[in-house]
């Protein structure tokens, strides 16, 4: 495994997000492949650390003052053993080659854990739709689409939303599609209500990860009723882990955006929580806002790049990172000890760094990774995908309900699976030597070349 991860490092200089990804997951599949030669004679690992394809293109766009720009676009087609490509599409400044592989490669396990029929992809552009008019944001989703329509498909790969990539840019990007392949097909997920879109895929990934928390504690003989919670982000995962939250009798005191976070002592209940979707959603707004309206509430600003970050170190049962990846540090892992927390469920993309994880497993508290707790967006992703093929709209009640079993499937195979492999409770090898078996049985099935 060693002389893997040398190779990888060698061939892919820089790409420090996506070592940081494989290692992660070497060793916590370790007791898995030991004792199974079976894996090493057929290269699995290495097969499983290629992308089985990488497009990366030009993407051209002419802003309101006639000023043309240029963003790169990529997609990573990692791994197609049980289904399609399927994974998220992301408009950040922050992101890489080496951020898509990670994210991609985590994507295709968790995928896996769904027990649905979807391979693992991910893909997006450093372009920052933040501060663009809705004009500017069409055109470039139209040239994005312009390459991006010659790889995917509905049997090939079928992008989904995901950070900086709403409905309205699905809305776009789907149009875009639409026109230059003559086709109305399910090619993306995410989509408007109105034109294939599913019921519950907005809310899909927040409800999901409170269905696996609520799972999590049950097995401790608890729940969430009187949890008090601290949540980052206020984008889609974070709204709809707050939702439920609240839904189900837990005290929401945080939420954050790139400029910093509001802790509100009283609690973030139903009708706050609206007004924070009109501000981010319908106003494009800023949280800082927030405090304007309710003067109870404090607003600190956060440097991204200190040594810690404040939303972290607060008194609070739960916490639920559910803005970036690698948002908590080891100095905030610490932090989230020393304040009681007891629970750590992973809404955004990998958000904890390996040391923090390390803590919080020593530390025995629930620890649940991102590729099993917040597996409930794909989930609904690929739900979309088979209304799509059959025409039909099932009910808001019907998806939930559909939902709320995978996620509740997904953690019992991490406990069994863990149990299975000598580490009961350990959710973060039960996720991940589960999602690999099943990826890996699917490539042995289907032979090499
Ligand atoms: P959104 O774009 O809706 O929200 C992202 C949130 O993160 C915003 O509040 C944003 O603030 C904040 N943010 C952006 N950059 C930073 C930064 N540098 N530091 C702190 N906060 C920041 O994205 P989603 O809610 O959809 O996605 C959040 C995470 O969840 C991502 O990791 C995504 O990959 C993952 N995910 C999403 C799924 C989905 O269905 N949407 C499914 C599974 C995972 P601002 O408003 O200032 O930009």
């Amino acid at each position: 495994m060693t002389d893997v991860l040398n190779r990888l490092k060698q061939n892919n200089p820089e790409e420090k997000e996506f070592y940081q990804a494989v290692d992660k997951m070497l060793v916590s599949i370790k007791p898995a492949i030991e004792n199974n030669p079976q894996y090493e004679l057929q290269g699995i690992i290495e097969r499983l650390t290629e992308p089985e394809r990488t497009i990366i293109f030009q993407v051209p766009w002419m802003d309101d003052q006639g000023q043309v720009h240029v963003n790169r676009g990529y997609r990573v087609e990692m791994n197609s053993a049980i289904g399609p490509y399927k994974g998220g599409i992301r408009f950040h400044p922050s992101v890489s080659l080496s951020i898509f592989k990670s994210l991609a490669f985590e994507q295709v396990f968790k995928n896996a854990l769904t027990m649905l029929p979807i391979g693992g992809g991910r893909g997006g552009s450093d372009f920052e739709p933040k501060g663009k008019s809705d004009n500017e944001v069409m055109r470039f989703c139209r040239s994005f689409m312009a390459e991006l329509a010659h790889h995917i498909g509905p049997d090939i790969d079928v992008p989904d939303g995901g950070l900086g990539v709403g409905t309205r840019e699905i809305g776009y990007l789907f149009g875009a599609y639409k026109k230059q392949r003559k086709e109305f097909s399910g090619v993306l997920t995410g989509k408007g209500l109105g034109w294939g879109g599913s019921p519950v895929r907005m809310e899909a990934a927040g409800y999901g990860i409170v269905y696996f928390t609520v799972e999590m504690l049950a097995a401790r003989n608890q729940t969430i009723e009187g949890k008090t919670c601290l949540i980052s982000g206020s984008g889609n995962v974070a709204q709809h882990t707050a939702e439920k939250i609240i839904e189900l009798g837990g005290k929401v005191l945080t939420l954050s955006d790139s400029s910093g976070y509001v802790f509100d002592e009283e609690g973030i209940g139903a009708s706050k929580l609206a007004f924070v979707k009109r501000l981010k959603n319908m106003k494009r707004g800023r949280i800082s806002e927030y405090v304007d309206k309710y003067s109870e509430a404090v607003f600190t600003p956060v440097d991204y790049t200190s040594k810690y970050n404040p939303i972290w170190n607060h008194k609070a049962d739960c916490a639920f990172p559910c803005a970036m990846e690698n948002e908590i540090n080891a100095v905030d892992a610490d932090h989230l000890m020393k304040n009681g927390v007891q629970l750590v469920c992973e809404g955004a993309d990998m958000p904890s760094v390996p040391e923090a994880i390390d803590i919080f497993i020593d530390n025995k508290v629930l620890y649940a990774p991102s590729k099993a707790a917040n597996a409930g967006g794909v989930a609904v992703s690929c739900i979309e995908m088979a209304q799509n093929r059959m025409l039909l709209s099932w009910s808001p009640e019907e998806v939930d309900t559909r939902l709320s079993v995978i996620m509740k499937n997904i953690h019992q195979k991490c406990l069994d699976t863990a149990s299975e492999f000598g580490h009961p409770g350990n959710y973060l090898m039960g996720a991940n030597i589960a999602g690999f078996l099943r990826v890996v049985d699917a490539m042995l099935d289907q032979g090499v070349g």
